[in-house]
């Protein structure tokens, strides 16, 4: 892969390593919110956080963003971690959870009444969104605003106690109501949930809110460069106002980029959610979700998605980036990797007549034209095979290369076989049988002497070949941008997004497959083994088309 450019965030810790801003330490963090599974968007977080650790010679910490309790689970934390690791990176030791800051996060919002600057409110949610005023016009202070820090820490105790009911009282920073940016009209840094948390159990009932959290976890790991998307921009004053305002251990710089955004699909935990529920999909590692277990299920490799990540870069700028650039990358990277084997995806037999009937040759096929140390596999060939109902055409057009009666064509390391005439069903109308002769001269798929053979087929033997299910997909909504919020995203699910071939015939060697593995079906695609495979029937997904529509 091409080694990262300089972006601006590049240059931003270059420029400090040289003025000695961290004394050379480089530390960042990867903080999501245990709400999800990860998408190919956090992907692009990921490998920036964790990347830019590795280029500086830093550390990054995973550090779950655990402080809003209902939303959470036990399932999410571990797919999360199962996700960073599948895509080559390790947090080492430097595994952390907000909700284990609960207690300091506590002593600073004391420290914050004590001083005068964060008050308890009464008011009730509704009462403090119109009290907030609008982006044209200013908010009202509260009128519990005054409250003295004495009263207030009373107050606050209390809460933690338990003695008020959701909803009762809120902890606010004391900040400033006609503030032009919304953020700091006097946000609110504490709620009553009456819930139980994923870590603490029933151990608080006053939890935290994000922005409060956020910037004194990465200070209190000493995190340098926090790095975010851009619609924390706004909210860069708290994050600011609060390390400013407590005895921070350091004060990490804040720094926004662009989100990723992929055409043809979402990205966002709370829509994808939605796929899941409501059964549009078959669940989250549906191999047609954006999400990492679901493209990982689907075939993508890991140094495709980083090779992704480092060629849609970084910046300021919102943009759309193409899923053929991603699509790109994978075959880039399974054209190196993946074996090449031979499976019929719409099988009609080819009878070849003048091969003797019971024999078999197994032809040593190389799993690599370029790599050979990718070894070879014996392949069977019989008198009866498989080939592709679509490389026979009963009135062939011009330049058609493939099999019509009286052309001539290769067998993959075979022979070359002419046809000779087919059979029809008579009741469905379909070509059941091709029958063909073969040279016996040109074993191997090849002859000396000048012979134009221009289509090469891929085959299967009939008696040997294993029955198969493929799943083929296409993209899972019809329009480029389903949640620009024109109409509800749901409405532009793509009816077709999956295609199931139950009829495939693969060669026998793929009865070894184990799920995961990734193949190149000659002439067809990259498939991967499935999960769902049971050992009479293996099921393939395929990952994507060999026909690259990416313009350099
Ligand atoms: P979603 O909207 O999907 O729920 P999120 O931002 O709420 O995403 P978090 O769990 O908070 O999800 O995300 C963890 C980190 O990943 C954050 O730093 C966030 O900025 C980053 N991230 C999330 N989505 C993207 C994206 N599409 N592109 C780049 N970074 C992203
Ligand atoms: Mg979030
Ligand atoms: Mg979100």
């Amino acid at each position: 892969a091409p080694a990262p450019s300089r972006d601006f965030i590049r240059t931003i810790i270059d420029e400090d390593n040289r003025t000695g801003k961290w004394a050379g330490r480089v530390q960042t963090r990867f903080p999501p919110e245990p709400n999800g599974y990860l998408h190919i968007g956090h992907a692009k977080s990921i490998c920036l956080n964790f990347g830019i650790a590795k280029e500086f010679g830093g550390q990054c910490n995973l550090r779950f963003d655990d402080t809003n309790p209902s939303k959470e689970e036990v399932e999410y934390v571990e797919s999360i971690q199962e996700d960073v690791r599948w895509l080559g990176f390790s947090w080492d030791d430097r595994l952390f959870y907000a909700s284990d800051y609960f207690e300091k996060l506590y002593a600073f919002a004391e420290h914050l009444i004590e001083n005068g600057k964060a008050y308890v409110d009464d008011l009730t949610a509704e009462e403090i969104r119109a009290y907030r005023g609008t982006l044209t016009e200013p908010g009202k202070n509260s009128p519990y605003r005054d409250r003295s820090p004495a009263e207030n820490l009373d107050l606050f105790r209390r809460m933690r106690a338990g003695e008020f009911p959701d909803g009762a009282r809120v902890l606010r920073a004391k900040i400033d109501m006609a503030s032009p940016n919304v953020v700091l009209r006097d946000p609110t840094l504490y709620r009553i949930k009456h819930v139980h948390h994923h870590r603490t159990g029933d151990a608080w009932c006053l939890y935290p809110m994000y922005d409060y959290t956020h910037c004194i976890s990465d200070a209190l790991e000493g995190v340098t460069h926090s790095l975010c998307s851009l619609e924390f921009e706004n909210n860069r004053p708290l994050y600011d106002w609060v390390l400013d305002n407590i005895p921070a251990p350091c004060h990490p710089q804040q720094i926004e980029f662009a989100r990723l955004n992929l055409g043809y699909t979402v990205l966002s935990k709370r829509k994808l959610i939605q796929l899941v529920t409501q059964g549009h999909v078959s669940g989250w590692d549906d191999p047609r979700m954006p999400t990492l277990c679901g493209v990982r299920r689907r075939g993508y490799t890991p140094s495709a998605m980083r090779d992704f990540c480092d060629r849609i870069g970084i910046s300021k700028a919102d943009n759309l980036v193409d899923m053929a650039l991603l699509e790109h990358c994978l075959r880039e990277d399974l054209n190196r990797s993946a074996r090449r084997v031979m499976g019929v995806l719409n099988p009609v037999k080819l009878i070849i007549e003048n091969y003797p009937e019971g024999a078999v040759e197994h032809i040593d096929f190389p799993y690599h034209p370029e790599d050979p140390a990718m070894g070879s596999r014996p392949v069977p060939f019989t008198r009866e095979l498989y080939v592709e109902r679509d490389d026979f055409q009963v009135e062939a057009p011009k330049k058609w290369y493939r099999l019509a009666p009286g052309a001539e064509v290769r067998l993959r390391h075979a022979y070359y076989v002419t046809c000779t005439g087919f059979d029809v069903d008579p009741i469905t109308g379909e070509v059941a049988t091709i029958r063909c002769i073969h040279d016996p001269a040109t074993k191997g798929g090849w002859s000396t002497d000048g012979r134009k053979v221009r289509g090469t087929l891929h085959w299967v033997s009939a008696a040997h070949a294993i029955p198969a299910e493929v799943r083929l997909y296409d993209r899972l909504f019809t329009t480029e941008t389903p949640a620009d919020g024109k109409a509800d995203f749901l409405t532009f699910l793509n009816p077709d997004s999956l295609k199931t071939v139950t009829g495939a015939r693969l060669e026998p060697s793929l009865a070894q497959a184990a799920p995961g593995d990734i193949f190149q079906f000659e002439r067809l695609g990259y498939f991967c083994k499935d999960r769902d495979s049971t050992p009479e029937t293996p099921v393939f997904n395929r990952s994507v088309a060999l026909k690259d529509s990416w313009a350099k």
